[in-house]
């Protein structure tokens, strides 16, 4: 009855844990949820007050634009220029996304063929894996290790895997390492596609988020990257609007015009009432974002020096929310958090084979929720 492509597919990590936190709740056990990467705080209120202005302008209820409205793109465009000096022509060099998710879903549809090798990063986002599937292409994984600050070695990937090799998914800043990638690393980068004629897509889901004064880069920013390459990016968890579904495809013109013509036959756009209010988000005031940094970089401060009190070495990240640290077996070690102290972090090994001794925590929860978790592991004798 199924397709074979469903079987091909590994299954999906958040939907099994989400299963056992299910369980742990019915059994009344107060869980302290450090695993999924979803914002806890609100949309700020001034894109919200946008969103239903919108709402109630009966222009915005019909079918969008399919590459996105001309001001919403016009509004990526000048975002990118004023955040990154990255200048993009909003015609031909912006689209739109249902999300960044639905963007990675669907381009290899777009540039792979069936057998055609898809570069992954190991541990990564678990969508670049199955988006090839999809498309029936073959994933090759990058391992990204800790000895290389979890950058990809270019150097290690065999000669008849890059003879076929269409394209890749890299994104720094990364989940779920938490890794941040050098402007030299992109150049890196767009000197190994161009030799070997591979696609670059960059996720910059969480360029914002960042600590300590650090500013992440956007892949475009390196030079002849828009000869390689494309960026998604969506306004997810810059603005805590994961439940809103929008983001953007920016990078070549020919690459956003074969992805577009994908996109026109699948969806139909984005509501533009959304489309609206996240032009609200991009060119209206950017203190929502810094004070948003502001309360997770407290919370990635008590986490560490907890964990750190509880004798576990652990990398403070400049940037994302998330904090990836090693353990003996991470699949035991996360049942025997959920089990034993009600905390959910996330195994390594649900982002890929190179995850294994890792586990992820998001720092997504209020601090007072993040100390208790160190106090309960504490208790049950959770120690690095
Ligand atoms: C959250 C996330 C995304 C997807 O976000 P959208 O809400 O679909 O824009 C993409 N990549 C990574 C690495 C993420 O963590």
């Amino acid at each position: 009855m199924y397709a074979k492509r469903l079987d091909n597919l590994p299954p999906y990590l958040f939907a099994q844990i989400d299963a056992l936190k299910a369980q742990k709740r019915a059994e009344g056990v107060d869980l302290i949820d450090l695993g999924v990467g979803d914002p806890d705080l609100p949309t700020p209120k001034h894109i919200v007050d946008a969103l239903c202005e919108a709402a109630r302008d009966p222009a915005t209820h019909h079918y969008p634009d399919y590459l996105g409205m001309l001001e919403y793109r016009q509004a990526v465009a000048t975002w990118y220029d004023r955040r990154f000096g990255v200048k993009l022509d909003p015609k031909k060099e912006v689209l739109a996304l249902i999300g960044s998710k639905e963007g990675i879903a669907h381009i290899p549809e777009a540039f792979v063929n069936p057998g055609d090798y898809v570069l992954v990063s190991d541990p990564g986002y678990p969508v670049y894996k199955t988006s090839t599937l999809f498309a029936e292409g073959k994933c090759h994984p990058m391992p990204l290790l800790e000895k290389n600050n979890f950058l990809p070695d270019y150097s290690a990937i065999p000669k008849d895997v890059l003879k076929t090799a269409k394209l890749m998914f890299i994104g720094y800043p990364n989940n779920p390492t938490g890794a941040v990638a050098s402007m030299d690393f992109f150049e890196e980068t767009v000197d190994f596609a161009k030799d070997n004629d591979i696609i670059v897509v960059h996720d910059n889901a969480y360029s914002e988020i960042s600590f300590d004064g650090y500013k992440s880069p956007s892949f475009l920013e390196a030079k002849g990257a828009m000869d390689v390459g494309l960026e998604t990016h969506s306004l997810s968890k810059t603005y805590n609007m994961t439940g809103w579904r929008i983001g953007m495809c920016v990078g070549n013109a020919g690459l956003i015009e074969a992805f577009g013509r994908v996109k026109t036959n699948i969806d139909s756009g984005v509501f533009d009432a959304i489309q609206r209010a996240s032009i609200v988000a991009l060119t209206g005031p950017q203190d929502c974002v810094d004070e948003a940094c502001a309360v997770y970089k407290e919370r990635r401060d008590a986490l560490v020096s907890g964990l750190r009190s509880l004798g576990f070495e652990v990398t403070s990240p400049k940037a994302s929310f998330y904090v990836w640290m090693k353990v003996p077996d991470s699949v035991e070690f996360v049942a025997k958090m959920i089990n034993e102290a009600g905390i959910v972090v996330t195994p390594g090994t649900g982002f890929g084979a190179s995850g294994a001794g890792y586990v992820r925590f998001a720092i997504t929860r209020p601090v007072d929720r993040i100390n208790e978790a160190i106090d309960r592991m504490n208790e049950c004798g959770i120690r690095g």
